[in-house]
């Protein structure tokens, strides 16, 4: 396989999608993919992840205006059959009258390669997807894990410039998945792929991307690592959806975080960019949030409900001034009760702080 000669980088320049009810599912969207590179598409229902998907395969075409470039080529007004991608869906979209060779080869077939190519390279990839003891079984003898092994091999045989892959592991049990994804995304790094991934699992897209892309109503919320969005989330939306988060409204006062009779002290990084008294919110994870002993703790609640998860323990405490129950993650061994007091330590440096545009009242 000579995939990372094929592939290309894949860059969007003000592409927009007005479907023809009038329905814009893409405002306009400025995206650069590098060579090789794996891009996921993350958010939730109807943001448009599968719009631009399909914008990139050529299955859909821009409003005017926009732009696609598969490295300097443009393809905006390209057809798909021309634009030499590879598409692996959630649903396999396998032939069932064809075995897994068969299938596999399909590519190759249509483009009426020889018939010393097709079984050269159909064997090249029965073996990079451990599927040889099965290349002459139907497609209903397979598992779901092998039809999609078989679904991958048949989107790559083609050597295609870049592989777009829509939910392919979301049909799969929660094991399966964690196997599949990482062995999916070695493979398509060992082969230097570029690849654009849509998932709405925030886990999958963590082990998956070399970026992330959080898409909210047609437009990218946060595009960054995965350590740039779960640690530095740019907006409530991004904070929400990637992980989840503590909320602490309350006033700038000195350097620190004050609502009711609260303080949580702020780095200066943090603190130095509002205004005193400016109404903030602060956030943080569970699993930054630190349960100690109620006398020492200048943060102090009661424990309201708990879950042992088997790896950690997940308490929900409830703290004088703040609207939500705190859910912290305690990874020692230790039982809490309902009722029991707890103090809580934040460490300030896991804290994000964004301006509070709501209009709830925090003192
Ligand atoms: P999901 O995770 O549910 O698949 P998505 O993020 O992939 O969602 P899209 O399928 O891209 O979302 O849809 C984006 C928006 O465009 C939605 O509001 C959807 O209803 C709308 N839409 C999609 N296809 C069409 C179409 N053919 N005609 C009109 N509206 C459409």
């Amino acid at each position: 396989m000579k995939n990372a000669s094929t592939s290309v980088a894949i860059t969007l320049k003000q592409v927009q999608k007005t479907f023809s009810d009038g329905t814009l599912a893409l405002k306009p969207l400025d995206l650069h993919i590098e060579k090789g590179e794996i891009l996921v598409l993350l958010g939730p229902s109807g943001c448009g992840k599968t719009t631009t998907l399909r914008l990139i395969a050529g299955l859909e075409f821009c409003d005017q205006g926009g732009q696609i470039l598969f490295g300097e080529r443009d393809v905006t007004n390209v057809a798909i059959e021309q634009r030499r991608v590879g598409m692996v869906f959630q649903s396999y979209a396998l032939f069932p009258n064809m075995n897994v060779s068969e299938n596999i080869a399909y590519g190759l077939r249509v483009r009426g390669e020889s018939k010393e190519l097709k079984e050269k390279k159909v064997q090249e990839m029965l073996e990079l997807f451990d599927l040889e003891p099965y290349a002459h079984r139907g497609i209903d003898q397979l598992s779901g894990g092998q039809r999609q092994r078989v679904a991958l091999a048949r989107a790559i045989i083609t050597e295609p410039e870049v592989l777009l892959l829509d939910e392919p592991l979301s049909a799969l049990d929660a094991l399966l998945k964690k196997r599949l994804r990482t062995d999916i995304n070695a493979l398509l790094k060992r082969l230097g792929i570029t690849a654009v991934y849509v998932t709405h699992d925030q886990e999958e897209a963590m082990a998956m991307g070399d970026r992330i892309a959080i898409l909210d109503r047609g437009e990218i919320a946060q595009i960054g690592t995965a350590e740039e969005v779960y640690l530095s989330p740019k907006s409530e939306f991004v904070a929400n959806f990637i992980g989840q988060m503590n909320h602490f409204d309350g006033l700038l006062n000195g350097q620190a975080l004050s609502f009711r009779s609260n303080f949580i002290p702020l780095p200066e990084t943090l603190y130095s960019t509002y205004k005193e008294g400016e109404r903030i919110r602060c956030m943080t994870r569970p699993e930054d949030v630190r349960l100690t002993s109620f006398e020492d703790a200048t943060l102090k609640g009661a424990v309201s409900h708990s879950v042992f998860l088997g790896d950690r323990t997940r308490v929900l405490v409830s703290v004088e001034g703040v609207k939500e129950l705190v859910h912290v993650d305690c990874f020692e061994r230790k039982r809490y009760s309902k009722g029991d007091r707890v103090g809580l330590v934040i460490p300030p440096l896991c804290l994000v702080l964004l301006p509070n545009l709501g209009s709830e009242e925090v003192v």
